[in-house]
């Protein structure tokens, strides 16, 4: 049964934090602000998702390279791509508690995404103008709200010795613009044909005014974008072919298609360079929600840049130098956070264990299994899985602890691999269960005659006796079905 109540996004958080996914940040001096830290077994499960996202995307394809650029940059970047301008969300203030927020969170007034504001034309009859806004306050419950002023999202620091103008710097609100100014450096070394992309992971920072649910909107988060060169009169098929990519990508995630929504972003909603947008929006416990994005951003951001550092960012055809000219991009973008979250929510699972057959038990562990008789799994596909095997003896004494010891020392050369002695078998293959290990071997008394063990499939709960010479071959077959 898949668990659609109220109350999941609260197992999950409870499940995250007991079993060492993700932790409150700064947690012993009383946290920060939504601020989140991945712990022994987030850091693995992110880590397969960035690792296949760039396997995919990057290694597996000749017209994708990548890149990893600085997080701080020159400030004129933001002067040219619009930041520094407009990148913003409306901000109102509650007169009665202070308490600050973003206006369309309120309900009150549905602003466009963040992004897609940037560089938008002055709407003719802005939403938020007027004296004071109406509406209630999230906290108070009160309607004396301040107008919406705009909140710039970018998140200050300085350089160097001095404080102040001029050393004044900013951590990058995305990672697409750290490959926008390579452009030029990455077609002179690479000497990539248009079309081809370049794609990029890693942190971008917005000063968000409610972040809040969990993992899905934080200050500091991870992006795994790609922004794809091509000619102009061949954008719509490209397009496409991102938009299958995501799809397939959303397949290979294991999200239900039906918890998937493929959003046409209509034409005053969008940036006014950008042709076609399409948000992929999940349904999250808390709402429907944007999930990834995807933008034709026509040659908006390569001109910019030409125009404020005065580079010659064209690109010209090796085969005929008449052919020049500033390449279209296409860019899909995906947060590696909401990927964490849609792929727990989606992997997530409560089954009666009555009403399974007997094999959750192993063998000769005299029937023991726990009074609860509720079973959590997270069903991740195999690859997602931070642990892919659990090693366990059925008990420590007898020489079973040695001898899986010995099996485990040869399986996690291979795979990511747990071992575990602790509590009674039941309560160990519960506990991987929970964190979505897609195969548990038991090492018992017969192993210790016949060398062979047990393999406990999370999703069947069925177990195969197979010989520990085999079982290194068995696991990958079964991995990599
Ligand atoms: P939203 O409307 O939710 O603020 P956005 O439209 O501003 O999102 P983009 O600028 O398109 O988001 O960023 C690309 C991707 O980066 C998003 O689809 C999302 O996966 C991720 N992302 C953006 N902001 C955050 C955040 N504050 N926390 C976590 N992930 C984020």
């Amino acid at each position: 049964m898949k668990d659609s109540n109220d109350k999941l996004m609260d197992k999950i958080i409870s499940l995250c934090k007991r079993r060492g996914f993700i932790f409150p940040g700064s947690e012993i001096y009383g946290g920060l602000q939504n601020s989140w830290d991945f712990g022994p077994l987030g850091v693995a499960l992110k880590k397969n998702i960035k690792a296949e996202w760039w396997k995919r995307f990057v290694q597996n394809r000749e017209d994708i390279v990548g890149l990893d650029a600085a997080i701080l940059m020159n400030p004129k970047v933001w002067e040219a791509s619009g930041h520094s301008e407009t990148f913003s969300d409306p901000l109102v203030e509650c007169k009665e508690c202070h308490t600050r927020f973003r206006l369309d969170e309120n309900g009150k007034s549905q602003a466009p995404s963040t992004k897609s504001q940037i560089n938008s034309p002055p709407k003719a009859d802005p939403p938020l103008a007027g004296n004071g806004q109406s509406g209630k306050c999230p906290n108070c419950g009160k309607e004396n709200l301040t107008e919406a002023q705009d909140f710039n999202l970018m998140l200050k620091t300085s350089l160097g010795a001095t404080e102040g103008k001029g050393s004044e710097v900013y951590f990058r609100p995305e990672t697409a613009q750290g490959i926008f100014v390579n452009f030029k450096n990455i077609l002179n070394t690479t000497r990539k044909r248009i079309p081809f992309g370049i794609a990029q992971i890693g942190k971008a920072f917005r000063n968000e005014i409610t972040p809040g649910n969990f993992i899905f909107r934080t200050r500091e988060f991870e992006q795994m974008e790609i922004e794809y060169f091509v000619r102009e009169d061949e954008w719509e098929s490209w397009f496409t072919h991102w938009l299958d990519q995501i799809k397939q990508w959303n397949v290979d995630l294991g999200l239900d298609d039906g918890d998937l929504e493929y959003v046409e972003v209509s034409e005053d909603e969008r940036a006014h360079y950008s042709k076609r947008t399409v948000d992929i929006e999940y349904k999250f416990p808390f709402g429907q929600k944007e999930l990834y994005g995807l933008a034709y951003r026509t040659d908006h951001d390569l001109k910019a840049h030409i125009d404020v550092s005065g580079e010659d960012l064209k690109y010209m055809n090796p085969d005929d130098s008449k052919d020049r000219f500033v390449p279209h991009v296409i860019e899909p973008s995906f947060g590696v956070e909401r990927t964490v979250l849609a792929v727990m929510l989606s992997a997530y699972r409560e089954e009666n264990i009555s009403s399974q057959n007997s094999n959750n038990q192993a063998p000769n562990n005299n029937g023991a299994e726990e009074e609860n008789d509720v079973r959590v799994i997270l069903k991740f596909p195999y690859w997602v899985a931070p642990v892919k095997v659990a090693v366990l003896p059925l008990m420590k004494k007898d020489g079973m602890g040695e001898k899986a010891k010995e099996v485990f020392d040869v399986l996690k050369l291979e795979f990511d691999c747990e071992y575990d002695e602790s509590g009674s078998i039941g309560k160990r293959y519960r506990r991987q269960d929970e964190i979505g290990t897609p195969f548990c071997v038991t090492i018992d008394h017969d192993t210790l005659e016949n060398d062979s063990v047990t393999v406990r499939d999370r999703d069947s709960l069925e177990q195969e006796r197979v010989a520990i010479a085999d079982l290194a071959g068995y696991i990958s077959g079964k991995l990599n079905k």
